[in-house]
């Protein structure tokens, strides 16, 4: 398992499970591998792209190398080739969330629909599911119109229940949804699919598929660099100062840029981003190929993952070829050194099914999540400057929210203004929440983070 970086700003590496070629191939300064440790097809070399030196000048600086800043690097090239865009990582491209996703591609944004019509009223709470449909959409489309390789599988989402009050929970959100027009079923326990036999009943949601994130990742930088995009490594970004331009300074050289993208997530407390989103880290881990009696139970988890509902709980998905993914144990803090607790995941892989009794996990990994205290993600610019603008806060569900916001920030940079379906909802802002910071906080946080992990 890598060692994450302790360095303030300086993030970690994307998982290399020991013994795996990907951990023999980062020691022997050959090819990084896609999330699984499969060889990636066009993965970078690590370490190939240089370091930010002496000062640059661009249209377009983008700080952040995961999918959010490389979605709006290639969306802003798509949309004018000879725009000159530069990004600045502070490790290496897909070393954050991006390249240590579960795969899980689906809709859903913020809260539960019964609380968010609740909150912001039933035309936005219709209208943010929508759009989260749509970030889908938005995620299949790119993968389509460049020909990426990343295992992408359409399908449908299951998120299940057990017990009276959750149960009771999805009743309620399935009327919800009904009331709003929005395509999501109530399954009764009976017609529940074998692998889900444990459960009371389930939501199931359409307008979904599972892919490889680091695969997906990896190829959009390799697709933007072959449209001209100047991606620098190892430059975390230490300042950003707002001018007529704004400047970008790293360690070693400066960019000078028309407009900035702060896509930063999980690291929020990061130059540029806007305030509160907080990070935590979430764990994962996959095992090997699961033999066919295990195959055989865990019919239909290839179109149609399954999520536990609840904070902590595990969800899984099988790989096209057949191994089992798990996520979904939670700790507080982007870096520092991790050792995931894969006796956890563990236990929940072996309770899924009595055929996958004594399956191990073949590696383990964590990766940084930006949560928020309302559950929404936050997209906007500074309040002074309209030219730093910044996405982020995904609050773990944000493979198709990143990629999309990302394509939204571009186009508003390029036609001047935010798209008029998205400008109405209620995460596009200036920052998130106000969420409280310093000792106290963190072990607020701990102990809340302990009694979800005793409740799971
Ligand atoms: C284990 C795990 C499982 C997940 N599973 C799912 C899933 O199944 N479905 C789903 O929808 N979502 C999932 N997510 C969430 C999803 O992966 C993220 O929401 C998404 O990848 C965020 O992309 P991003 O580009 O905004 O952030 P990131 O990918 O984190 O990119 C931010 C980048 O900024 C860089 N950086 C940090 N500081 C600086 C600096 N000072 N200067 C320059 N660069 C800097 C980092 O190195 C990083 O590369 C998962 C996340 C994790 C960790």
């Amino acid at each position: 398992m890598a060692v994450m970086s302790e360095r303030p700003g300086a993030p970690a590496r994307a998982p290399a499970p020991r013994g795996s070629p990907d951990a023999a191939a980062r020691r022997a300064g050959g090819p990084a591998m896609t999330g699984y440790g499969r060889p990636g097809p066009v993965t970078a070399p690590t370490g190939s792209r240089g370091r930010l030196r002496g000062v640059r000048r661009c249209d377009v600086a983008v700080i952040g190398g995961g999918l959010t800043g490389l979605s709006a690097a290639v969306e802003l090239l798509e949309l004018d080739p000879n725009r000159r865009v530069v990004l600045l990582e502070a490790d290496q491209v897909a070393a954050g969330a991006s390249g240590r996703g579960t795969g899980l591609l689906g809709p859903r944004v913020g809260p539960a629909l019964t609380v968010a019509r609740k909150r912001y009223g039933d035309e936005v709470a219709r209208a943010a599911h929508l759009w989260s449909v749509e970030a889908v959409r938005h995620v299949v489309g790119l993968v389509d119109r460049h020909g990426i390789s990343c295992d992408l599988t359409p399908g449908g989402q299951l998120v299940v229940a057990a017990g009276g009050r959750a149960v009771e929970a999805q009743r309620r959100e399935a009327e919800a949804a009904r009331s709003l027009g929005l395509p999501v079923e109530l399954v009764e326990r009976r017609s529940l699919p074998a692998v889900a036999a444990r459960y009371d009943s389930g939501l199931r949601y359409e307008s979904a598929a599972t892919l490889d994130p680091a695969a997906l990742t990896a190829q959009l930088a390799r697709i933007g660099e072959q449209r001209g995009l100047t991606v620098f490594e190892r430059s975390p970004v230490r300042r950003v100062r707002r001018g007529l331009l704004t400047t970008v300074s790293t360690d070693d050289g400066e960019v000078v840029a028309g407009h900035v993208v702060v896509a930063l997530n999980a690291y929020g407390s990061g130059p540029g981003a806007p305030g509160g989103v907080v990070g935590l880290r979430v764990q994962a881990g996959v095992t090997g190929k699961l033999p066919e009696a295990a195959l055989r139970a865990l019919d239909g988890l290839t179109t149609e993952p399954l999520i536990e509902q609840g904070e902590l709980a595990p969800y899984f998905r099988l790989t096209p070829d057949g191994r089992l993914v798990v996520g979904g144990v939670v700790e507080r803090g982007t870096h520092g050194s991790v050792a995931p607790a894969p006796g956890r995941l563990r236990s929940a892989v072996r309770a899924l099914s009595p055929a996958l009794a004594g399956v191990e996990l073949d590696s383990a990994w964590a990766g940084p999540i930006g949560m928020t205290r309302d559950g929404l993600p936050v997209l906007g610019h500074h309040p002074d400057d309209p030219q730093l603008l910044h996405a982020g806060g995904c609050n773990g569900h944000g493979l198709a929210v990143s990629a999309y916001q990302g394509a939204l920030l571009a186009r508003w940079i390029a036609r001047g203004e935010l798209e008029p379906l998205t400008r109405a909802l209620p995460w596009v802002r200036p920052r998130a929440p106000w969420v409280p910071r310093g000792r106290l906080a963190d072990l607020a946080l701990d102990r809340y983070l302990a009694h979800l992990s005793n409740a799971a």
